[in-house]
């Protein structure tokens, strides 16, 4: 509850850059408007002014305007450095706040009214959601306000009626911390069951890229996927290559195993695709007992490689069919220059050798490459 935000996530959700500049603009308003404030008076009481007219008019509008709109700009420039620290900004732009009612609190002896002024910046220092900083902010606007007493008592005007003011300020300081700190405790509350929308909401997106049976990425992943990867590879100039698997008579398996026995060939060789991921090379399952792999970077005979390691696998999955064969898989692959292909050349280039390799007899691996002449695949 003492501390400040938990973690840097925490601090990126409140933007407490943004809430730095707000206060910083809403600091520029303010000294317009006790400078507009003073000016009123000037025109409306000028036979009630507690000084001359050329006092006043230097020493409460010309003077602070000058001051106060030149203390705001150094904590504008303060704020938009990128030298400085996100908390060393956070304390700049409420001691801003505190400057401008000590400066209030120690010219108008008359006004006591102005020592509740230090309230506000105990609010606004509710932004930041850091009890430590409101805090801090109650401690200063306190030693202000008794530094305006010690003034008042050197010009010799301290009575019982100011101590008993000062005192009571210092309380109502003390209540709105406290408020403050219930406020900060609230937006913390409401922080931290955003956070768990969020969680729960790229949780979902995250889940709606995969296949919920097998935990492979799915068809829509495998679409985006490859447009993303075609547009990489040109830039970067790397290989494409594209696999597709299909399991060899699979409705067989299901007809004369039941579907219990499907799955768990389904599952094998999605445990399988699954070893073979690394950052160049992707999973997908496509279809029922389809199947596709994406290497970045990988020329023929790499891709080549990896799908007869899994076809030879695959063969290793306890179950013989009805005519004593093995379960296997057929498997087309296509390797391209992204350059000198589009995504639906490519997808049609994996299909054609996967339709090779069944119309061959199945349990193989086909070359695209190897099917079609040169000149008709440039
Ligand atoms: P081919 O060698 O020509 O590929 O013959 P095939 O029998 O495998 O034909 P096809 O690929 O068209 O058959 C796919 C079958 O896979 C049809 C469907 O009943 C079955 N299937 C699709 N998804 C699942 C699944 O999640 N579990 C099980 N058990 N079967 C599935
Ligand atoms: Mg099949």
């Amino acid at each position: 509850m003492d501390k400040g935000l938990d973690s840097d996530r925490d601090r990126t959700y409140i933007e407490p850059i943004k809430w730095c500049r707000y206060i910083v603009t809403t600091a520029y308003v303010t000294v317009a408007l006790i400078i507009l404030a003073h000016v009123i008076w000037y025109f409306a009481a000028q036979t009630i002014l507690a000084h001359s007219s050329d006092v006043y008019l230097w020493d409460y509008i010309i003077l602070p305007a000058i001051g106060l709109f030149s203390l705001t700009f150094l904590a504008d420039l303060f704020v938009r450095s990128p030298r400085f620290s996100l908390v060393s900004k956070e304390y700049i732009s409420l001691t801003l706040f505190i400057i401008f009612s000590f400066y209030l609190s120690l010219t108008h002896n008359i006004a006591r009214v102005l020592l509740a002024s230090f309230i506000l910046p105990i609010f606004a220092s509710t932004v930041f959601l850091n009890v430590k900083i409101t805090r801090w902010t109650f401690w200063i606007s306190s030693l202000a306000v008794l530094l305006v007493g010690v003034k008042i008592y050197f010009s010799g005007k301290l009575d019982s009626n100011i101590i008993m003011q000062i005192f009571v300020v210092c309380f109502m300081f003390l209540c709105s911390y406290l408020l403050a700190k219930v406020l900060i405790l609230y937006g913390r509350d409401n922080l931290k069951t955003l956070m768990h929308f969020d969680d729960k909401q790229q949780n979902m997106q995250e889940q709606l890229k995969l296949d919920p049976f097998t935990g492979l990425n799915n068809k829509k992943t495998f679409d985006d996927h490859l447009l993303r990867l075609m547009e990489e590879c040109r830039n970067t100039q790397k290989f494409i290559s594209l696999a597709i698997i299909d399991i060899d008579h699979f409705k067989s398996v299901n007809d004369l195993y039941g579907h219990g026995m499907g799955d768990r060939v389904i599952l094998y060789l999605s445990e399988m695709l699954k070893k073979i991921q690394n950052e160049n090379t992707q999973a997908f399952r496509i279809g029922g007992d389809e199947f596709s792999i994406l290497f970045k970077g990988c020329r023929t005979e790499e891709t080549y490689r990896t799908c007869e390691y899994l076809r030879t696998q695959m063969s290793s999955f306890p179950l013989r069919t009805a005519d004593d064969k093995l379960v296997t898989l057929s498997c087309g692959i296509v390797c391209v220059d992204p350059e000198n292909a589009d995504l639906e050349m490519l997808k049609n280039a994996a299909d054609s050798a996967l339709y090779a390799a069944k119309a061959n007899g199945r349990d193989q691996v086909v070359i695209y490459n190897d099917l079609v002449p040169s000149a008709e695949r440039a």
